[in-house]
């Protein structure tokens, strides 16, 4: 069995077929070949793209079982991760990629249309703005984001765009509890109720990730997010 197959039935249940690894391969290929000319990510090498953003990615299926035909909104997507895995993983969700940066979001798009994934939009805006708009808002059965911000701040992003009932999932290392932590007061604000925080060990690394799984209580006033920048700035 190939190595990606093989870890994600081991360690998540979740069964990929040929055609799915393949498309892995492609993406990988790919990201490696953009990153060239195109800062999109530090890790290339094949093994750490399999680990680090494809496996790590596809853990949010295994924290959140999700029914056919959710809406997926990932959060400073970069070069995709964690929505395009997820995308590969179940064609039939609704996958939403929000970038800021043109350049990150063309790649998306590209991997996206290359492997004919159906189900994968793109918004090329800030979180602050994407969460104000009509149809996005209150819309993510899942809204996900990695490495783009701590907790406080991340969900002023996140939680504006999740439904009653929806999660919010932050993908963290080591400092997730602390930020857990911190965030009671953002929480608080934007209708939001921490969940656990799941720690998993990825095959070959030394860390543990974590995921922050928090579930929307209720509504988030229509005053947040923010304005762009105020949510790093001044963290509620
Ligand atoms: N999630 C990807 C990329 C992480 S880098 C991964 O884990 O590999 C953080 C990304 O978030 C960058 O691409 C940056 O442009 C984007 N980002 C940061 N703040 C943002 C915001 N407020 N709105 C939209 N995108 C944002």
């Amino acid at each position: 069995m190939p190595p990606l197959t093989e870890a994600a039935q081991s360690l998540l249940n979740i069964m990929l077929s040929s055609e799915q690894e393949a498309a892995f391969d492609v993406y990988a290929s790919e990201l490696e070949a953009w990153n060239a000319h195109t800062n999109l990510t530090a890790i290339t090498a094949p093994d750490d793209v399999r680990v680090r953003h494809f496996l790590d990615s596809l853990t949010l299926l295994a924290a959140a079982p999700l029914p056919p035909g959710a809406h997926i909104i990932d959060v400073g997507t970069g070069a995709g991760f964690p929505g395009l895995p997820l995308a590969i993983a179940r064609p039939d969700l609704r996958v939403t990629l929000v970038e800021a940066t043109g350049k990150k979001l063309a790649f998306c798009q590209h991997v996206a249309e290359l492997l004919q994934l159906k189900g994968v939009s793109f918004v090329h805006a800030r979180a602050e703005e994407a969460g104000h708009m009509p149809g996005l808002r209150e819309s993510g059965d899942l809204v996900a984001a990695r490495a783009v911000a701590r907790l406080p701040a991340l969900l002023e992003y996140l939680l504006p765009l999740a439904r009653i009932g929806g999660l919010a999932l932050a993908m963290k290392g080591q400092t997730a509890a602390a930020e857990a932590k911190d965030s009671a007061r953002a929480l608080k604000l934007l209708g939001g109720k921490l969940r656990e925080v799941r720690e998993f060990a990825l095959p070959g690394l030394e860390e543990p990730h974590y995921l922050v799984v928090v579930e929307k209580t209720a509504p988030t006033p229509a005053g947040f997010a923010r304005r762009p920048g105020q949510p790093v700035q001044k963290p509620l």
